[in-house]
């Protein structure tokens, strides 16, 4: 018997209609590219999704049509996200970190009509022009006065945007109809795409504003870092408007005294990034001595979170949220506030679970397995492959069935990569890549433990553990280390420390030292990039 109740598709641009209507003081403030603040309110942003719309369709963008952004975070990229999946289009966010030859790749292979771009990226964009397929349109995201210089035919959004009505006929669509795509910087071979639906991306909207009540409610103010290229800004756009909460976005400055600034300057109450930028942030906080007025909230994930950090941040009476997840998942899959039981538990313990990548969001199925395939117990000691399966996990990779064929098991779970645990009150720990764990005479040691614990070595600026084949052991921990300030530790000395914590045969055999750790399109750091580079290093003979 079916229940006798209503039924309307989950649509991406009710989301921005709602908050137009029912959360009129939320707004969007934005750091220009053009130099300048500039603050607009979701009623306005509302009324201008429905001229990019007009204007979009004056272009001869149609539904289904992949309309591509290659932007910072900031109000136009937020406007391409819901005019374009409104209209029935699809918003096609290009990460501008990935390779000349990757980007070209996506943008054939997702077919994109229209490719808007801020003009920081004009030379990115002459760079690949003669590549491009011809009939690409592109819009600069700037007003006439603020167009580039540039040989290449541009239009120019705002007056794309100028003259259209504010109003749109909104369609009704399928639910399940594509409303945006973004790749996958794989480490090896092309990218793939994570295509989301209109019902998808609603329900993990309303999953990350259940789970992150904390910073998303009305009089919230946002900061999202992680950007609106990839990955969604792990669903900040949907998940914000949708509890009135209001984005500060802040644009292409991204380092810690440009992020105190801006923070200090619009109260904003939780930051949302990866590691890499928070250690920035921390830096500028302790040469100041003061928190930004009125921040108390850090989302932090991407990769792991170290203990370090963590506890930095809650000394200073900032509340961390350690967050996993993946773009195949919308892209978050577990948070890690504590309850308040929790929150009772003593300073070290609180830390604890808090170095843990938390629980599972409603709508993710987490389970892991051992190698042939079975589920382990959640006992917070067995470790395996994490499989996830939900409304917001992908069902297959947009136009790759090769990649699609491998990515799932036989009971249509989606395979992670990751190898975790989870323990009896369903806090994950993920301990490695399964291609970065290191496999030292059958037993695994990983890499991101060691790496949490070196990194709070006072000498260490930041580091990365990584496998280097062995005759005997089959592959050993090599350390890799960027030092901080002048002096260097010695390896003795961070043994010494790492025994606190680990058995003594997990200890690294040699360490390098270089200035900088590679990072990945997507900010992580490239471990298949040192593993080439010191793939070969002879390490000590420790027997
Ligand atoms: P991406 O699709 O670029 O978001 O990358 C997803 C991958 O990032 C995951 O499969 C994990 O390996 C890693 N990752 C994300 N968040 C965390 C976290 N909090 N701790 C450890 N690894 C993470």
């Amino acid at each position: 018997m079916h229940g006798m109740m209503m039924t309307q598709p989950l649509s991406i641009i009710e989301i921005l209609r709602y908050a137009a209507g029912a959360h009129p003081g939320g707004e969007i403030v934005s750091v220009r590219t053009e130099g300048d603040i500039h603050r607009e309110t979701y009623a306005e942003a509302f009324g201008r999704a429905a001229q990019l719309a007009h204007g979009l369709e004056g272009l001869g963008v149609g539904e289904g049509d992949r309309v591509a952004t290659l932007a910072w975070n900031g109000y136009r990229h937020f406007e391409l996200y819901y005019g374009v999946s409104g209209m029935g289009a699809v918003c096609h966010t290009i990460n501008p970190r990935l390779s000349a030859e990757q980007m070209l790749y996506i943008i054939r292979h997702a077919d994109d009509r229209v490719l808007c771009f801020d003009v920081t990226f004009t030379p990115l964009i002459e760079g690949l022009a003669e590549h491009l397929p011809e009939d690409l349109v592109l819009v600069a995201m700037t007003d006439r006065a603020h167009m580039p210089d540039s040989k290449l035919e541009l239009l120019c959004y705002e007056e794309l945007l100028e003259g259209q009505p504010d109003t749109y006929d909104w369609p009704e669509l399928d639910e399940e109809a594509a409303a945006a795509l973004c790749y996958t910087s794989g480490t090896t071979g092309n990218p793939k795409g994570a295509l989301y639906s209109h019902r998808s991306t609603v329900l993990h909207a309303f999953s990350v504003a259940v789970a992150l009540s904390k910073s998303l409610k009305e009089g919230g103010r946002v900061l999202p870092v992680v950007p609106l290229f990839h990955v969604n800004a792990w669903g900040l756009p949907y998940a914000a408007p949708l509890t009135g909460a209001s984005l500060i976005m802040p644009g292409p400055k991204l380092d810690g005294p440009s992020l105190f600034e801006l923070m200090d300057g619009e109260k904003v109450t939780s930051a949302w990034g990866v590691p890499t930028v928070w250690l920035g942030l921390r830096a500028e906080i302790d040469a100041r001595g003061r928190n930004p007025e009125g921040f108390g909230h850090v989302v932090v994930g991407g990769s792991a979170a170290p203990r370090s950090m963590i506890e930095g941040f809650e000394k200073s009476g900032v509340d961390v949220c350690h967050a996993w997840g993946m773009t195949e998942m919308s892209p978050v899959g577990t948070h890690g506030l504590l309850s308040e039981p929790m929150r009772e538990l003593p300073f070290d313990a609180q830390i604890d679970l808090k170095s843990k990548q938390g629980r599972r969001l409603f709508g993710v199925e987490l389970k892991i397995v051992d190698e042939g395939g079975q589920p382990l117990p959640h006992d917070g000691r067995a470790a395996g492959e994490l499989f996830v399966r939900g409304n917001g996990v992908i069902s297959g990779y947009f136009n790759n069935a090769e990649a699609s064929a491998a990515a799932f098991d036989d009971e249509g779970w989606f395979g992670t990569g990751d190898v975790a645990s989870i323990d009896d009150k369903g806090f994950l720990v993920i301990q490695d890549r399964t291609k970065d764990l290191i496999k030292s005479g059958g037993e695994w040691i990983s890499s991101i433990d060691l790496e949490n614990i070196v990194i709070a070595h006072p000498k260490v600026a930041s580091c990365a553990v990584i496998a280097v084949p062995h005759p005997k052991w089959d592959e050993r921990p090599l350390l890799v280390v960027v030092p901080e300030g002048g002096e260097k530790p010695t390896l003795p000395e961070v043994h010494e420390m790492l025994l606190e914590h680990v058995a003594r045969w997990q200890l690294p055999d040699d360490m390098v030292f270089v200035e900088e750790l590679p990072l990945t399109a997507t900010g992580k750091v490239s471990k298949l990039t040192l593993r080439d580079r010191f793939g070969d290093h002879a390490l000590p003979d420790v027997g």
